[in-house]
């Protein structure tokens, strides 16, 4: 099979994943990955099922795409991403909705969690409000995502980065767990907030002593 092909089917069953964990209803959500030839985007307002490798545009550097189908209405910020962070393989957005409840009311995550330094610090920003589909979207995504692997979108949803596509999908999956805790705990009092330090303790514990392991 070309890398081509296995790249398009990668990004299929990662969408349809997202789909089957009750991440995205209806069309909502895209996913991207960076492919050898360029980023390979899910087509806009394509339910995930009808999906087939050929429907998906391939996305150029400076904005044009290739193929039939037009590219997920939010190929800017998927574009932005991949030229700013060179280190993201793949990108998840959903309309998941612990994620989205928390985006309504315009609330980060605080360090309720030592799961929160997953996505790189001792919060998970919401960035602010832009209508979907834009540039300025786009610009208010970056700001959120500095430093972090997660973050939420105002009136929106959430968004994950990964080094590829199935990493990006597990982080986004991760993030609406981390959205789901936190508001079952403001039910239950609020949560008691981690310190700089713990938050601090919590990255290293994970870089010495929560390595991935792999039965060497
Ligand atoms: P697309 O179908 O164009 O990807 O739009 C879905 C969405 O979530 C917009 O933010
Ligand atoms: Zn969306």
């Amino acid at each position: 099979m070309s890398q081509d092909l296995q790249a398009r089917l990668d990004l299929i069953r990662a969408a349809r994943e997202m789909a089957a964990r009750g991440l995205a209803a209806g069309t909502s959500g895209n996913v991207s990955l960076r492919a050898a030839a360029g980023i390979l985007i899910t087509p806009s307002a394509v339910p995930y099922e009808a999906l087939t490798p050929e429907m998906i545009p391939l996305l150029r550097s400076d904005g044009s795409f290739e193929g039939r189908f037009r590219p997920s209405s939010e190929w800017r910020f998927h574009l932005d991403i991949y030229l700013s962070r060179p280190e993201v393989g793949g990108v998840v957005h959903h309309h998941a909705p612990y994620c989205t409840a928390l985006a309504m009311a315009r609330q980060e995550i605080p360090p309720c969690h030592y799961m929160i330094t997953r996505f790189g610090g001792g919060n998970v920003r919401c960035a602010d409000y832009a209508l979907f589909g834009t540039a300025e979207l786009s610009h208010a995504v970056l700001v959120a995502l500095e430093g972090r692997t997660g973050c939420l979108m105002a009136n929106h949803g959430g968004l994950a980065v990964g080094r590829d596509v199935f990493a990006a999908l597990g982080a986004a999956t991760e993030l609406e767990v981390l959205a789901q805790q936190y508001l079952l705990s403001l039910q239950a009092g609020g949560p008691a907030l981690l310190s700089d330090q713990e938050i601090g303790e919590a990255i290293n514990q994970f870089a010495v002593a929560y390595k991935p392991n792999t039965g060497g």
